[in-house]
């Protein structure tokens, strides 16, 4: 038995995307920016996709720049507004949970000398956009909240935040990579100048994002090259990729009410039993404020990469940290922002259910997983399991 539980990594790619995308790699092969017949078809397919995925989001297609993902999208907002802006001294709000694309964009700046400053997040891992207020200087060019955090799935109050920044003229973008599968983003409505997608996180291709940049909004390049986009991001359009990504977006807004409450269902159930069920488990992330198909969870006395370990050896794919952070073996920045202990966090799984989940694949998860952490509290130093209490929380 397979069961996938990483949907925030990355997600399968919808059939009936790939389908649609096919013919873009075979006959219909031309170049969008070429004049003859084979230019103007494919020329035709992206225009066609730019006002699907604009219409998605209530924007116009002119504010529609494709990019390869979420991670440029993410680098060309900051640093677009930082080539752009005329003031001497440049400063940029974000918070402590962003993204590493959001992050390490930040530290890159701070060695050109951009100050920037972090939010903390709540014990919840919320962010309080009236804190913004005080934070805003003269100086301020744009302020970064992510939509939906990565990690413990937390849904931030991006109109509130918007409109602070719009009051005292601050350029306002938001990561919404996580939060276009689940949620409902109308650009105009909750006042955002520019927003980041990427198609691999709703079950489009990987190698593909968005920058929806509101009209009027300055930015500078961040890739030079020809006169695609507008003039704004060179390079070759990727007429297969840019399909796919306006298929599984179309697909994704039609399907997400009910893709939504089924995996809500599930998710709820699972962590009910789990909670109810395992001694000295945490959630993370606000309980009700937080994507449908988020769960994080830390787990004392054990590590979190073992229960990840023996969890795929019984065909189940979960993540500990995220999939960036992955591989090394620090604790998760979120996870300790929320104020989380170090031996704690370093226990800490995160399952993101999809589509594809079922009841079934959920049952048989809880019931691996219970005997996971029974095995290795057994084994674990910090554990006293015939008490039943550990040493340290
Ligand atoms: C996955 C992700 C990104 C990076 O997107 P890519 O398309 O993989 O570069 C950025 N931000 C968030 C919140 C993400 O989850």
């Amino acid at each position: 038995m397979k069961i996938y539980l990483d949907n925030s990594a990355t997600t399968p790619l919808n059939p009936h995307v790939l389908e649609a995308m096919l013919p873009f790699f075979t006959d219909k092969f031309g170049n969008a920016s070429s004049i003859h017949s084979f230019g103007r078809e494919a020329n035709r397919a992206v225009s066609e996709a730019r006002e699907i995925i604009a219409e998605c989001i209530n924007a116009r297609p002119s504010e529609i720049y494709f990019t390869s993902g979420g991670t440029e999208s993410d680098n060309w907002a900051l640093k677009g507004a930082v080539y752009v802006s005329k003031n001497k001294y440049k400063h940029i709000i974000t918070t402590q949970i962003e993204h590493p694309a959001i992050l390490n964009t930040c530290t890159e700046l701070e060695k050109q000398n951009v100050e920037i400053t972090y939010m903390n997040p709540s014990k919840e891992g919320m962010i309080n956009p009236k804190e913004l207020s005080n934070l805003i200087t003269e100086n301020t060019i744009l302020t970064s909240i992510m939509f939906a955090n990565n990690e413990i799935g937390t849904l931030q109050p991006i109109k509130e935040a918007a409109t602070i920044c719009r009051e005292q003229s601050v350029l306002f973008h938001t990561d919404a990579v996580q939060a276009m599968d689940s949620q409902k983003i109308d650009v105009k409505e909750l006042g955002i100048d520019m927003l980041s997608m990427s198609a691999h996180k709703f079950y489009g291709p990987k190698g593909i994002g968005v920058l929806f940049v509101k009209t009027g909004s300055r930015l500078g390049k961040l890739i030079n090259g020809g006169e695609q986009e507008r003039g704004l991001r060179a390079g070759t359009t990727p007429t297969p990729l840019i399909v796919g990504m306006a298929k599984a977006l179309e697909i994704s807004v039609r399907d997400r009410e009910k893709n939504n409450q089924r995996i809500l269902r599930l998710r709820n159930m699972f962590i009910d039993r789990v909670l109810s069920e395992i001694p000295y488990v945490y959630l993370n992330g606000n309980r009700e404020n937080r994507l449908p198909n988020n769960v994080n969870l830390s787990f004392a006395f054990i590590e979190g990469e073992s229960v990840l370990m023996r969890l795929d050896l019984a065909g189940i794919a979960v993540s500990s940290g995220s999939a960036c952070a992955s591989g090394s073996l620090e604790a998760s920045h979120v996870i300790l922002s929320l104020g989380v202990k170090e031996e704690l966090a370093h226990s800490t799984i995160r399952f993101s259910l999809g589509v594809d989940t079922t009841e079934q694949q959920m049952d048989y998860v809880f019931n691996v997983l219970k005997k996971t952490v029974d095995d290795l509290r057994r084994m674990s130093p910090l554990y006293d399991y015939e008490k039943g209490i550990g040493s340290y929380v």
